[in-house]
C-alpha cells in the first residue's frame, strides 16, 4: 500500500498522521523547518533557560472534551489561566474588558448592573446586527473603550481600519460585568509541561509515521496514496489566483534578570506605541519560573506578510475571500489532496479547533477508505 503524504508537522499534520497510523496506515510527514510543531514550536532560550514560544504565545484552551482528552494523552497539561494586562496612556488595566477595567477606566466603583447600564448608555444600541469589528465594539462597549483598547491595537495588528474587519475577530474576546479576568471562556485551559514541540513529537512518535524535517513539498518524488497539505493553499497553486493576504510578526528579544514585567502578556493598544504586546515567557511556565534567574521578553510587531515571511494571521477581507473561493474551486479539482489547518484552509483558528478539524478530516478519509474497500 502506498503511504500517505502529510505536508506540515504542526498540529494538523501530526494529528492526522497519528489517526491514520492507529488505523494501520503509514505516512510520511514533512516540514521545511528544522523542527516539528509549526508556529506552536517551543524551545529553551540557551542564555536564560526559559522555555520560549518561538513564534509567539500559545495558550491551550478548549471546551471540546475529546480534544482535551487527546492532548492529555500525549502531554502532561498543567492548568494555566491566561491573564492579560493592557498599558493605555501610561496606566495599566485589566483585560479582557471586565468590571475592573470599566471601573479603572472611568474612575468609578460601579457594581455589575450599574456598569451594564452605564456602558449601554454609551453604546451604539442602534447598531442591531454588527457586521464589522468597529460596529461590534461600538455596539457593546461604546466609543471610549473602543478607542482606548481596540482601535489602535487592531490597526497595528491588522494594518487596516477596524471598519474593514469582520466582527468575528472581536467576538474572540469576552466582555464581562464581573471581576473575572480569565482571558478565555473555555472549560479547560493549560500549558504542556514540556512545551508544544515535545507534545507534537509524541503525537508523531509511532512506527507507521516517518517525520522528515528540512524537506519541501516540491522536492518530493515518491508517489503517495493521498496528500494532506497544511501549507498555504495559495502557495500550493503557485499563487495562480494571486497572493492571499497575511499578517506576519517580528519579535524583538530583550533579556534581563528576575521578573521584568510581572505578567506573561502586556498588551499595548496605544497607536503611537509601535509594538502590539510584550510577552515575558517564563510566566507561561510558572511551575519552573522560580528556578530561572534570568528572563526574556519579546516585543511583538505585526506587518504585511511578504513573499519570504512566515504567515501568521489570514486577513480575510472581502478581496481575500473572493480569492479564497477561487483557490477552493481549484482545490476541489485536485482529487488526491486535502487542505487542512490555518494555512491550508486560510482560517483564523486556535489550536483546539485545529485539532478538532484534523481529527474530523482523518475520520472522513478513513470512512471513505472503508467504504471503498
Ligand atoms: N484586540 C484589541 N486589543 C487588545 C486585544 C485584542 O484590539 O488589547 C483585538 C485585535 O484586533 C486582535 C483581536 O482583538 O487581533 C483578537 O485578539 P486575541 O487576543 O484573540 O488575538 P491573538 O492572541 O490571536 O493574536
Amino acid at each position: 500500500m502506498t503511504r500517505i503524504c502529510i505536508a506540515g508537522a504542526g498540529f494538523s499534520g501530526a494529528v492526522i498522521a497519528r489517526k491514520l497510523a492507529e488505523a494501520g496506515i503509514a505516512s510520511l510527514v514533512i516540514d521545511e523547518r528544522s523542527h516539528v510543531a509549526g508556529n506552536c514550536h517551543t524551545e529553551r532560550d540557551p542564555r536564560t533557560g526559559v522555555l520560549v514560544h518561538r513564534y509567539g504565545p500559545h495558550i491551550f484552551h478548549t471546551s471540546d472534551a475529546e480534544v482535551w482528552a487527546y492532548v492529555n494523552r500525549f502531554a502532561e497539561m498543567v492548568p494555566y489561566v491566561n491573564r492579560v494586562k493592557a498599558t493605555v496612556r501610561g496606566r495599566v488595566y485589566s483585560l479582557p474588558i471586565n468590571l475592573h477595567t470599566i471601573n479603572q477606566f472611568f474612575g468609578t466603583a460601579m457594581g455589575p448592573e450599574q456598569a451594564r447600564r452605564f456602558l449601554a448608555a454609551r453604546a451604539r444600541t442602534d447598531i442591531e446586527d454588527p457586521q464589522t469589528f468597529e460596529e461590534q465594539a461600538l455596539r457593546f462597549v461604546g466609543k471610549e473603550i473602543y478607542r482606548a483598547f481596540f482601535e489602535g491595537y487592531t490597526r497595528k495588528q491588522w494594518g487596516c481600519e477596524p471598519s474593514e474587519l469582520p466582527a468575528s475577530i472581536l467576538k474572540r474576546l469576552p466582555l464581562r460585568f464581573n471581576y473575572d479576568d480569565n482571558y478565555f471562556d473555555h472549560r479547560w485551559q493549560a500549558m504542556p509541561r514540556h512545551g508544544y514541540t515535545a507534545l507534537i513529537a509524541r503525537i508523531l512518535d509511532h512506527p507507521l509515521i516517518e517525520t522528515r524535517l528540512r524537506c519541501r513539498y516540491e522536492e518530493l518524488e515518491e508517489g503517495f496514496g493521498h496528500t494532506f497539505y497544511s501549507g498555504p493553499i495559495d502557495r500550493f497553486f503557485n499563487w495562480r489566483a494571486g497572493r492571499l493576504g497575511y499578517r506576519t510578526l517580528d519579535f524583538e528579544a530583550e533579556r534581563g534578570e528576575g521578573d521584568m514585567q510581572g505578567c506573561a502578556v502586556m498588551n499595548h493598544p496605544d497607536r503611537d506605541t509601535p509594538w502590539t504586546r510584550i510577552s515575558e515567557h517564563k510566566h507561561f511556565a510558572p511551575w519552573e519560573a522560580g528556578e530561572i534567574t534570568g528572563s526574556i521578553r519579546f516585543r511583538e510587531y505585526a506587518r504585511a506578510c511578504g513573499a519570504d515571511d512566515i504567515p501568521y494571521y489570514p486577513i480575510r477581507l472581502v478581496e481575500e475571500k473572493a480569492m479564497l473561493r477561487r483557490y477552493e474551486e481549484m482545490a476541489a479539482e485536485v482529487p488526491g489532496v486535502t487542505f487542512v489547518g490555518r494555512l491550508g484552509t486560510y482560517s483564523y483558528i486556535d489550536m483546539d479547533v485545529t485539532i478538532r478539524r484534523a481529527l474530523d478530516v482523518a475520520d472522513v478519509y478513513l470512512e471513505r477508505q472503508r467504504a471503498a474497500a
